[in-house]
């Protein structure tokens, strides 16, 4: 399952990455980008748009409507698209740039900011650098919500 996300969605595509999807989010890309993008790569076009999301049911994209203004209810919008492939690849792609992350030795890191903690993981890409640091207890808040959000669907 891949997505491409709006200019309007850009936490909510950081936080697809961070789910492990395949999405694509670019602040230069105007709707005809977007939809030649969404049909090309067979990605399903999620915005906030409501003119958006006609033309591209019009054109016979996979699109999703977003309602909510913030984001966990952005991402129970989402749940329902991703509840069967909602697998363990939490962590698995830069935020950044989409690329998936390879774990890494601290001693490959030359950045002495980086705390002596392990696993840590690294793009190849863009060469940030992540690790489940304090700031991860509230990601890991967030996620449990997905899940219970997902479960509830399923039942
Ligand atoms: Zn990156």
């Amino acid at each position: 399952m891949r997505f491409v996300v709006d200019v309007m969605l850009g936490k909510l595509a950081r936080w697809l990455r961070l789910l492990g999807y395949d999405t694509i989010y670019d602040q230069s890309y105007n709707d005809e980008a977007l939809l030649k993008l969404s049909k090309s790569e067979n990605r399903i076009l999620i915005t906030r748009d409501v003119e958006l999301f006609k033309r591209a049911s019009k054109e016979g994209i996979s699109s999703l409507l977003i309602h909510s203004t913030d984001l966990m209810g952005a991402l129970s919008e989402i749940s329902p698209l991703i509840k069967d492939s909602f697998i363990d690849s939490i962590g698995t792609r830069c935020t950044i740039c989409n690329t998936p992350l390879v774990e890494t030795d601290r001693s490959k890191i030359p950045s002495e900011e980086i705390p002596n903690i392990s696993p840590l993981w690294s793009c190849p890409r863009c060469g940030k650098v992540y690790w489940h640091g304090s700031h991860w207890k509230g990601i890991e808040e967030r996620i449990k919500n997905i899940k219970t959000n997902i479960q509830d669907i399923k039942r």
